[in-house]
């Protein structure tokens, strides 16, 4: 190979190229899907952070966000649905120098997994769960969600949405995540910053990404994907430390992102350790 040829090549190299199984791209994700930059996102806050990534391991569930797992150069595991967090529980109880990312989809974790969510914050496991949240089931034909917001179209509720959807940073923080962030993809740096910092917390941090689906939510709700981009940049208010009561996804309203929760306390495995692996005790002397 000649010096311009080597030069070229190094010019075309995308900067996560050493952490992505290019072999396996093209992705399965649609044009203007708004996974693949909550998912590059996520890399690059991996990468940034300074974690070592030899000893770091990626778990996803099911759904479309659900298959990043397969699409990282790193180990990493796609498990059933809505078992992406006992899993990763279970990866970190096991070994607990493990750096553990779960990269999955609101479906998958507040649906089906929802119970699994619920206990992991309240037992501030140490994972960086990472939820795309785009308002649907998009992988199997764009029915209802937990998190489909009220009166939305979607297969199953053609008339509109009758109920409400889970505020998820609300639900986060109230069962325990010492992190809570959330951010749209339109906001990349942000939910970069917001990933290295989650990955710094010694406990359960929790960052949602508000993302389009253009094929099955937009379709259906008359929104092309640069109207759900212009939504996300004219509706979106920038307040950190917000109150989690206060960040329903209305978009008449406005919709909050920022760090919200930034609080860390003993996990899961320092609790344990202090509760079950006691120093042993010197044994009492006979009294003979
Ligand atoms: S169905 Fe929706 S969420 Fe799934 S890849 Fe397509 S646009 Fe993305």
């Amino acid at each position: 190979m000649t010096t311009a040829q080597e030069a070229q090549r190094e010019a075309s190299r995308h900067p996560l190229d050493d952490l992505l199984r290019t072999e396996r791209i093209p992705h399965i994700w649609c044009p203007g899907c708004g996974i693949g930059t909550a998912f590059s996102s996520c890399l690059m806050g991996m990468k940034e952070s300074g974690i070592d990534l030899d000893n770091t391991v990626m778990v996803s569930g099911i759904g479309c966000s659900g298959r990043g797992a397969g699409y990282v150069k790193l180990d990493s595991y796609h498990t059933t649905h809505g078992r992406a967090i006992p899993f990763a529980t279970g990866m970190k109880l096991a070994n607990t120098d493990l750096n553990v990312v779960v990269f999955s989809g609101d479906g998958d974790l507040f649906a089906i997994g929802g119970n699994h969510f619920i206990h992991a914050a309240r037992r501030n496991v140490d994972l960086t769960v990472v939820c795309v949240n785009n308002f649907n089931y998009g992988m199997t034909g764009g029915q209802v969600a937990a998190t489909t917001p009220h009166l939305a179209k979607t297969t199953t509720t053609p008339l509109g949405n009758p109920d409400s959807p889970f505020n998820l940073p609300l639900l986060a923080y109230a069962c325990g995540a010492s992190y809570v962030a959330r951010w749209t993809t339109l906001h990349a740096r942000d939910l970069t910053s917001a990933i290295i910092e989650a990955l710094a917390n010694p406990g359960f941090s929790f960052v949602e990404v508000l993302a389009p689906c253009p094929i099955n939510y937009g379709r259906r709700n008359k929104e092309k994907p640069l109207d759900t981009l212009r939504l996300f940049q004219e509706k979106s208010i920038i307040k950190n430390d917000a109150h989690p009561t206060e960040l329903d996804v209305d978009w008449e309203r406005g919709v909050v992102l920022g760090t919200f929760v930034n609080n860390p306390r003993p996990c899961s495995t320092d609790m344990y350790d202090k509760v079950c692996r006691l120093e042993e005790k010197p044994a009492k002397k006979s009294a003979a």
